[in-house]
Parts: C-alpha cells; structure tokens; sequence
C-alpha cells in the first residue's frame, strides 16, 4: 500500500501550494489529479490575483472590501489572514518565476476589479492562472524527492479508522483502470468546485463537486453552500466566460435601448460593482424587457483602447471571434449572468482543518469562509494559495508527530464492488448519465440561479430526488479500464446530485436575501436572523441536517451594501 505523510487530492493550485509547503515542512507527500495537473481548472483563471501591494494601498482596504463583498457573512479573521499575507504571496509567486504584467516604471501593474476601492488585482495578460500553474509545477517537479505526482488517478473515496480520523484514500488509476488504498496521516482535498451542477457554466467538465461529496459523505461539515456566484460577463449559449479583466480595463454594460443601466444599480461603482450586484441588475434588465431576444445584454469592450485590448485581454479577443463570431475590438458582444463559483463547501478553520480530524480542505472546495455570500473577482486565486500554503504547513506539521497509519483493505474492496456494480449496469436499464446531467444542470440553472423563491427551489429539490433514483440506475457503455471515463461519469455524477442538494437544501434554508442568494418571497436582509452560516452535514441520514454556526466579526460590524 503506498503511504506519504500527505495526501493531496487535487493539483490545481490549491493543492500545488499545499504541497510545496508541506514538502517544506519536512514530510513526504503525494499529489494526486484525475487530469494531468497543468490541465486543473485553475489553468482557466484570466483577470488577476488581488493583493495590497501598493504603497497607497493597505490590506485593511482589501479587507474591508472582501467583508463588503461577501455581504458580511464573510468570517473577518480568516478575511484579515488573507489580505495580510496577500502581498508576500504575490511576490514569493513573483519570486518563483511568474511574469507579472509590470507598468512603464518597471512596477508591477495593476488593474481594477469589481468591488475594490483600489487597483490591487495583479495579473499576466489575460492567462494569470495558467502563468500561476505552470510555474508551481515546475517547483513541484523540482521537489520530486519529496512529493510523488499521480497524475491521472481518480478518488473515489475517503477512508477513516474507527476512531473517525481520516487516514487515506481510494484511488483509481485511470490509465488501466488498477484501484488502489493509499495511507496518510493527513489528507488534504483540493479538489476544487462543482459549476457542472449548472448548465451552462464558466466551469470545465473536471468541476463535478468530488471533493465536497466525499468530505460530506465521511460526515465533514459543509457550510454556505447556497452561495452560487453567478458571473456578469458570460456567453449565452455555452457559457464560457468573459473575464471581469474587461470591465476593470473600461468596457461598458448596455441594454437593447442603448442604456448604460448600472446608473442605475450602482451609480458609484458602475460595472465595477461586485458580481452579485452587476449579475442581478442584468438580469433585471433581462426579465423586464430591456435585454435582447437572445436574453443577453451587451459589453462594449471597443471602450477599451484597441491597442491595450490586444496586449492584455488577447484571450478574450480570440474567444470572442471563435465562440461568437464577434471582433470585441470593434462592436460589443452579447452576454449574460452565468454560474461560476461556489463560494460554500467544506467548513474549515484558517488552517485548512475540517471537523473530521486528518482531513482538510483547500481552495474552491473549502470554505473558510474568505468569500461569504459573494466572491469579490481576483479574491480566489488568492484564496487558493493562502489556504492551500496554511493548510499544506498544518498537515505537514500534524504528520511528522505520528505514525503512518493502517487503513483497512475492507476500503478497497468496497470501491472496487462499487466500480463493478456500475460496469454491470447494461443500456436499456435506465437513463443516460449524459441526459441525467443535462437535466440537474438546466433544472439548477433555471431554478437556483441570480433569482430564486421557494416554490423553484422546492421543484428543484424534488427533481434531485428523482434524478438520485435515476442516477443509480444509469446505463454505462464502456467496460474497459483504459481510460474509462464512462464509469467515473457515473460516480462524478453521484458527487454532482449530492452537492447540488445541499445547494437548494441551504438555499431553501435561507429565508432572507444576502450576496448572491436573492430570494424573490424575502427580498431583504435580515441581518437579526440571518447573520449566521448555514451548516450541513450528512449525519447518517439520506436528507443533510441542517444547522448554524456563527459569523466571525472583529472589526467591521454590518452595514448597508450600496456600490
Ligand atoms: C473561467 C474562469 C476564470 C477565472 N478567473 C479567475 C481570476 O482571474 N481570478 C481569480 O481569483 N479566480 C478566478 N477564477 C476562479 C479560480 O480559477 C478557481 O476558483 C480556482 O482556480 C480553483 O482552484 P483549486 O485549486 O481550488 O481547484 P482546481 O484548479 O479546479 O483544481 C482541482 C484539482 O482537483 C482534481 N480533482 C478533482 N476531483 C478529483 C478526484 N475525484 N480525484 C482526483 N483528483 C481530482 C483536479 O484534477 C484538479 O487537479 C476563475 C474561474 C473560472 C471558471
């Protein structure tokens, strides 16, 4: 049985820089992903990295900002944890070897983000993720004798002893289909978010909630998982995102009368507004008739210098062209509010430790909670590393003082029974786990998005249920082991209904309007009700078991949010 002191389930960059900091601790560690690790979700990240870096900047202004944004459900000691250490993270990346945009004066550049009352977000054109990935993983390749990459293997599962604690994983090599049990005295999931619960989404197909079922499923709590942003800027039909990067070099919303509506909604802020704001005040132009027919509105990136747009939004330009036809130097493009993150998931303290001990969580899978009821753009990156840094150094500590433990192979033979009940299941038993997909997605979109009420929610929830029952019915085609995405599909889309349950559970919960839960039957916040996290855990029933846990205030009591 291969055994690390760290297990890292997820190598984008949460789990790279969980990595690198636990390799420095001293332990051994082991990086698993089910793509090749540059392939993670992260790769996708355009606009930029927020820190105060700036001497007129401070990270109480970011703090501040982040508290706002998040609508005050933000946890303000784990925001302050953040914004403080933003600007080393920054220049340790820097350091590393990530080429940062730098201004005429040789600076580091910056460009405004939705929400912040500074230009702190730092960026490489419009591929900041992708520049932020390649070279964590060349600093993992440099510390191959202390962390061994599994790239292509697929976690099924936690494992625990009997006394709870968390002590490997299962894992399935998706190369020839061999399953393995691996041991660790610390697991970390970095596993990322779960936006393939909505069709269409910003997300890439990788993004299917594993990480937050399999935490939830060993009884780790999950916590704020109503809030679901939706994205301002994204394309209709396949919803492939528009980074915030245009609005933060100038770009303009309008609607079909030719109205540049967020004077409006945000007269200070205009599109620099945060995201719940800007995707709820197109969605209203949208829904009383000042959209287009196709249901969009228009960004007007031809506000931005032409010459600046080919320099640092060149990724949007060719999305632009090959995605809808459109040169966004020369006329607007259509777009529309779409899902994008999910600022919920496994409840964790500022070191990354969940409830289950040996088990932590990093990056979009996690929730600190940095983000509250509304992600400010440019915050997740950050997130990402912060946490990813914290919690690699916690675990790494954790495991020095232990001994290896010994998971039982009773673990591996009940993944490996699981995997062959699903290769059994024969077409013609039940529906495509394609058209099951298909339809939570739509069904999440249409119900649980900028808009909700209860009797959606409810429609929603019902509609779960009966795809669960579907769903363990689901006809597979493929019966090989090499690379048989066919049977993962089938367990990606178990984690899938899971997560989005919890969604409309907490969603329903919520009776009051905060972020980027806007409840139509309770518009307002309510702040003497609903100051508080929402909490689910699996707690041996087939229905979450809801409850609260408090909001961390330390500086910034609760105000009124106007932009
Ligand atoms: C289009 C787009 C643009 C964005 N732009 C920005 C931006 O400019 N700034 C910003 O701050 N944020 C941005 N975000 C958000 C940000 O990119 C993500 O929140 C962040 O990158 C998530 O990183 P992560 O390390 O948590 O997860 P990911 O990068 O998604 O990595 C998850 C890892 O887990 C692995 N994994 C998952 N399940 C399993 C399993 N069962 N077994 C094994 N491995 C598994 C995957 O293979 C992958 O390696 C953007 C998001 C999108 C969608």
């Amino acid at each position: 049985m291969p055994a690390h002191d760290v297990l890292i389930i997820g190598a984008g960059l949460a789990g790279q820089r969980a990595a690198l900091a636990a390799a420095r601790e001293g332990a051994t560690v082991a990086i698993m992903s089910k793509v090749h690790p540059v392939r993670s979700h992260s790769n996708a990240a355009a606009g930029g990295i927020n820190a105060a870096l700036n001497p007129d900047d401070s990270w109480e202004s970011h703090a501040f900002d982040t508290v706002k944004g998040s609508d005050y459900l933000g946890d303000q000691d784990a925001i302050e944890i953040m914004c403080r250490e933003a600007p080393g993270e920054v220049l340790w990346l820097e350091h590393s070897g990530v080429t940062f945009h730098r201004s005429e004066t040789g600076h580091l550049g910056t460009r405004a983000f939705g929400g912040a009352s500074a230009a702190r977000t730092y960026y490489v054109a419009d591929i900041t993720g992708q520049a932020l990935l390649h070279v964590l993983y060349e600093q993992l390749m440099k510390h191959h004798e202390q962390i061994d990459r599994y790239e292509e293997w697929f976690v099924t599962s936690l494992v625990q002893d009997d006394d709870g604690e968390c002590c490997g994983a299962v894992a399935r090599n998706i190369r020839d289909g061999a399953m393995e049990l691996f041991a660790a005295k610390a697991v970390i999931q970095a596993s990322g978010g779960a936006g393939q619960c909505f069709k269409p989404t910003t997300n890439a197909l990788i993004c299917t909630g594993d990480g937050i079922a399999q935490s939830y499923r060993i009884g780790a709590p999950l916590m704020d998982m109503e809030m679901i942003q939706y994205h301002p800027t994204t394309l209709a039909g396949n919803g492939i995102l528009i980074t915030e990067g245009a609005r933060g070099e100038g770009a303009h919303l309008y609607n079909a009368q030719g109205e540049r509506f967020m004077e409006k909604y945000a007269p200070n802020k205009m599109e620099l507004a945060s995201r719940d704001v800007v995707s709820r005040s197109e969605q209203t132009e949208i829904n009383e008739g000042r959209g287009f027919p196709d249901g969009t509105v228009a960004l007007d990136i031809t506000k931005v210098p032409r010459k600046r747009t080919l320099e640092a939004l060149r990724e949007i330009v060719n999305i632009g062209r090959d995605f809808a036809g459109v040169d966004i130097t020369r006329e607007p493009i259509h777009i529309r509010p779409g899902c994008h993150y999910i600022m919920g998931g496994v409840k964790t303290d500022v070191w990354g430790a969940t409830e289950i001990p040996g088990l932590y969580a990093a990056g979009e899978v996690a929730c600190v909670s940095v983000h509250g009821g509304n992600r400010l753009g440019a915050n997740s990156l950050l997130d990402t590393l912060i946490f990813g840094r914290r919690s690699g150094e916690h675990a790494g500590r954790r495991a020095l003082g232990m001994p290896m433990p010994s998971p039982a192979f009773s673990a591996l033979a009940d993944e490996q029974r699981m995997i062959d009940d699903v290769m059994r299941r024969r077409p013609g038993t039940g529906r495509r786990i394609s058209q099951i997909k298909d339809e939570l997605g739509e069904t999440m979109n249409e119900k649980c998005a900028v808009f909700r009420d209860e009797a959606g929610l409810t429609e929603a929830h019902e509609v779960i249920q009966r795809l669960k029952e579907e769903a363990a019915r689901a006809a597979i085609d493929d019966r090989g082991t090499v690379f048989n995405q066919d049977v993962l599909g089938a367990i990606e889309l178990g984690y899938m209904l899971d997560t989005a349950e919890c969604i409309v559970v907490a969603a329903l919960e919520r009776k009051e309007s905060r972020g980027a839960q806007f409840r139509l039957d309770f518009p307002k916040r309510d702040d003497d009700e609903w100051l508080k996290h929402i909490t689910l855990s699996r707690n041996g029933g087939p229905e979450p078991e809801v409850a609260y846990a408090p909001v961390t205030i330390t500086k910034w009591e609760p105000q009124e949010r106007t932009y």
